[in-house]
């Protein structure tokens, strides 16, 4: 049955394309750490140009997550109340948790809210988390400094290509 409904045929591409979106903020997220630990390892590198272009990717993949999610909403039948975020049925002039009024187009088109949704939890946990105390770090037995690998040629090529263009 619910092969041939066309509501649950959206849904799914809808929530393809946010599993889709979701892995490529992953790989941008993973590319920025590897930017700036390779920035971190050889200061003379500037690689902020590389990190904000994967930056304003993300931001623009987390706007679509968002908006998606509202367009999965609203093929269930479901509008979010852009003051208090309750869910409520589409025919609802008023929000039934808070009172405030829908837009009146509210009811057959999707409203996409403009701006950027507001940072995820997976990247506030890890900004308000404590930093890593000097005597953690050290707390082991091996010696990490005698460890550390030299930047590998794929970064190393990065940095000749820099030095050419100046
Ligand atoms: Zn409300």
């Amino acid at each position: 049955m619910a092969l041939f409904d066309p509501k649950a045929k959206t849904i799914a591409q809808l929530q393809r394309a946010n599993e889709e979106k979701t892995v490529a903020v992953r790989r941008y997220f993973d590319e920025i750490g590897r930017l700036y630990y390779g920035q971190y390892r050889d200061v003379t590198l500037d690689v902020s140009k590389e990190i904000n272009t994967r930056c304003d990717a993300i931001s623009n993949l987390y706007a679509d997550i968002e908006a998606n999610k509202l367009r999965i909403l609203f093929e269930k039948g479901l509008k979010i109340c852009s003051t208090c975020k309750k869910d409520n049925p589409l025919e609802h002039a008023f929000c039934s948790a808070c009172g405030a009024k829908f837009p009146d187009n509210s009811q057959t088109e999707v409203e996409v809210p403009t701006g950027l949704p507001p940072l995820p939890e997976t990247v506030l946990s890890l900004i308000r988390r404590e930093p890593v105390s000097e005597s953690d770090a050290s707390d082991t037995s091996v010696d990490l400094k005698a460890e550390m690998p030299p930047i590998s040629d794929s970064e190393q090529k990065e940095e000749d290509h820099q030095d050419e263009s100046f």
